[in-house]
Order: structure tokens, then sequence, then C-alpha cells
């Protein structure tokens, strides 16, 4: 009797399961992914498409889903479903599509708002394979060059350079090469890097199974036996270099967060309060005062700049400063915060993670982006994929690793017919 229900019951979990994953058309497809079209650069065509005014008008009939933000978190989700068949409408406060991926032009230069670069874009990757499907094959990265990054730490005479390279193995020689005591920390940093960039696809997993069944394998230690990113995912940076070096510096570098490319960007922490005082005017139309309190940060961080590089001096046409309250108009963003809410350790513990889920209490409410995942470009899109995933009662993470795995199927006998023939 009690094997014939647990043959039941095996036969439906393995049934429902399989249903699960693969019971729905994939929105994706090799097929899909078009020749790269050249890059639009009038900007009165771009417009047409980023800033499109809201009118009742234009609402279409018969919406399966309202994406509120055109971020990259909303747009990802927006795209999965658009390509699933469903109506949607993307709703935006800001006059024009992007969120922090908008780019924006005063006084003839183009800024970028919240891209600089970011890794995991090679050949295949499953970050490159998701934005291929996203986008139709029409999104184009620039390869950084070699020497992508120089860390500066310490001033005057005790000020101390660095640099990074691109590829993890010429990044890793490079990085051995300058500190030649440390190359132990170096390797361990290194593995322990290669194996979070294959294992972290499991932590989005964590709120795509049924939540009872992730808090279980994280608390019976299941998911810990299985793969130890569960773990790390709750471990500071800090503790972690802390463990493998007693080199400040190369603790810096295991940790930094700096950024570079065409126009410079420099990024400082402020307070909210600081600003907060202009939080009712007009964006700008702040006042005199408003403008000088500010200009004040952007004039001291500019010297600091140029006390590092001290041939921009003179190199400075143009100056545009952003505050909380900038962040707050054009993102919708809750007190100016750069990266929605609080990116602390709390929030990557496994457990906090099983239960920030996309789904709400409120029936057919949503959540996507950075909020959802990790603040980031990678972050976003994962947002958006995981949230398209649940609204679908689809798996697309399942649809990306087949076609993942053709890509590379396809590109070893690329490479045997070249060999041959
Ligand atoms: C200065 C800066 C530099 C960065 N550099 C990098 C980098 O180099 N590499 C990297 O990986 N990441 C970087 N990031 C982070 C990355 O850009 C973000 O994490 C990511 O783009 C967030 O996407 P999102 O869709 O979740 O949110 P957002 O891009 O913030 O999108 C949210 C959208 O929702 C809209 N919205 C909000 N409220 C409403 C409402 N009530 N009604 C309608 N619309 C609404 C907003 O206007 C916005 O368009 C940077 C961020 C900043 C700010």
């Amino acid at each position: 009797m009690w094997l014939l229900v647990f043959l039941v019951w095996s036969l439906v979990f393995t049934g429902g399961t399989y249903w699960y994953l693969f019971g729905t058309r994939s929105p994706f497809s090799l097929e899909s992914v078009r020749p790269k079209e050249p890059i639009e650069l009038d900007q009165r065509k771009r417009d047409k498409v980023l800033k499109k005014g809201f009118s009742r008008e234009r609402i279409p009939e018969n919406l399966d889903a309202i994406i509120i933000g055109s971020g990259l978190g909303g747009l990802s989700a927006a795209a999965c479903l658009a390509k699933q068949g469903k109506r949607v409408l993307v709703l935006e406060q800001h006059d024009q599509a992007g969120g922090c991926c908008h780019t924006f032009t005063e006084k003839g230069f183009e800024f970028d708002v919240g891209l600089h670069y970011l890794g995991q874009l090679h050949k295949n990757s499953l970050l490159q394979v998701a934005f291929d499907q996203i986008t139709e094959g029409q999104l184009e990265f620039v390869t950084l060059p070699q020497h992508f990054d120089t860390i500066h730490i310490g001033l005057g005479e005790e000020r101390r350079e660095y640099s990074l390279y691109t590829g993890k193995t010429a990044m890793e020689a490079h990085l051995k090469k300058q500190f030649p005591d440390d190359t132990e920390a170096v390797e361990k940093f290194f593995k322990l890097m290669k194996m979070c960039a294959r294992k972290t696809h499991l932590l989005p997993c964590l709120k795509l199974i049924p939540r009872w069944l992730a808090l279980f394998l994280l608390k019976s230690g299941i998911a810990d036996l299985y793969c130890n990113i569960f773990r790390l995912s709750g471990t500071s940076a800090t503790t972690w270099a802390d463990q493998v070096t007693s080199n400040k510096d190369l603790q810096v570098i295991f940790s930094y967060l700096f950024y570079g490319k065409t126009c410079m960007t420099i990024l400082a922490m402020v307070n909210y309060e600081w600003f907060e005082e202009w939080k009712d005017t007009t964006v700008r139309k702040r006042g005199d005062d408003y403008t000088e309190y500010k200009m004040r940060f952007a004039n001291n961080l500019f010297n600091w700049a140029c006390e590092h590089f001290p041939k921009l001096k003179d190199k400075l046409v143009y100056q545009e400063v952003s505050t909380p309250l900038s962040n707050a108009h054009y993102l919708g963003a809750h007190r100016g915060a750069m990266y929605s809410s609080e990116q602390n350790l709390a929030r990557y513990d496994p457990i906090s993670m099983a239960k920030n889920r996309c789904d709400t209490p409120i029936k057919n409410l949503y959540i996507s982006g950075q909020d959802v995942f990790s603040c980031g470009i990678a972050g976003a899109l994962h947002g958006g994929l995981i949230c398209a995933s649940i609204v679908l009662g689809h798996i697309l993470y399942v649809d990306l690793l087949f076609i993942k795995k053709k890509l590379k199927r396809n590109s070893v006998v690329q490479a045997l017919q070249k060999m041959f023939c």
C-alpha cells in the first residue's frame, strides 16, 4: 500500500516538475538572434523610441502585464513576457526609458549614468546569452583594453599605484607580479571567483523553487553540502580577505569598487540629509545656494583627482554634478539611494535571499530589478529574469542553459570543421 502511495507521489512529482520546467514554449531561440544593426546615432530617431509621452489613448487593449519602471530589470522582464506573446505596457516616471542605463546629453557631451563596466561577458557566458536573447543580439559591448583600471591607495609620498588587467588569466598573473609575497592569496582569490562565476546561478534558484523547499534545503544544511556558494553569499568580502592575507593593499583590491571609461566619473558616498533641505524645490531650479553647495563637493573631488592625475587640471571642459536629489528625481529612488534598497550583508544571507522573492502579498503584483537579486547590471537582469519566470510559471534559466549548451556545441563543431576543411 505505502509503496503504491510512494509510486503515485513520485509520478505526480516528476510529472509536475517536468511540466514546470519544460511544459511551456520557450520565449528564446538561437534563431531570434539577428546580425547586429548599425547603432542609431540620430538623437531624434532615438528619442522616438525612448521618449514616448504618455496619453490614455496610447494604452493598448487587453493588456496581460503592466511594468512600472523602465530600468534594466523592468525592461528585461517586459522583453521576456512580450517574447512569450504577452501584451505588455511599460510605464516610466522619467521622460525617457532606461532607468540607470539611460544616457543624457549636456552641452554636447553624452553622459552615461549607471554603467561603466561589467564582467562575465565572454563568449557563450550565461550573461552574454541572456543579453543576446533579450535584445535579439542587438546589444554590443566594447571590450576593455588590457590595462583597464589603475588603483591609487594613499596620498603624497605614501601613495601606491596598482594596475588591473582584463581576463582572468592575465589579471591573476599581473596581480601576482605586483604582490610577489602574496601569490598564494591571489591564487585563492581567483579560485573563489571562478567558483562564484560558475555557481552564482544557484542563488536565483532559491527564489524560483517553492519557498518551503528553499528554506528546508538551507536550514538543513543540504544546500551547503551541495555547494559553498550559499555560505559565501552571507560572508563579507572583508572577513574573507582578512583570512587569506594581511596585506591591506591587496585586501582593498580584492574588495574594490572603482569605475573608469569616455567621461571621467567620480563617485563619492554622501548622505541624503546633507541635501534634504532642497528636496521640495524643482529640478534645475533648486537655487544658487544649492548649486554652490553641490559645486563645493565637485570642486573638492576634482582637485583630489588632480592630485593623482595632474594632467587633468587644464583639461576640464564641462562638469555635471548629481546628488541624491537627482537620483530621487530621475530614477524615482527613495531618498536618492544609488542602488535602491540597502546592499548590506544581511540582505545576502541565503535565508534572506530565499525569502526575498518576486511575488508579494498583493495578488498579481511582482517585483523585478536590482531589489530582487542584487544591484548592478547583471543583478538587475537576473531580477528581470526571475520575475518573468515567476509570472510565466516557467523557469527561463533552463531555456538559457539549453541555448548556452547548444552554442558551445556549435562552437566545437565549427572549430573541428575549420581544422579539417
Ligand atoms: C552612478 C552609477 C554607476 C553604476 N555603475 C555600474 C557599473 O559600472 N556596472 C554595473 O554592473 N552596475 C552599475 N551601476 C548599477 C546599475 O546601473 C543598476 O544596479 C541597475 O541598472 C538597476 O536597474 P533596475 O532596473 O533595477 O533599476 P533602475 O535602473 O533604477 O530602474 C528603475 C526605473 O523605474 C522608474 N520608476 C521608479 N518609480 C516609478 C514609478 N512610481 N512610476 C514609474 N516609473 C518609476 C525609474 O524612473 C527608473 O527608470 C551603477 C549605478 C549608478 C547609480
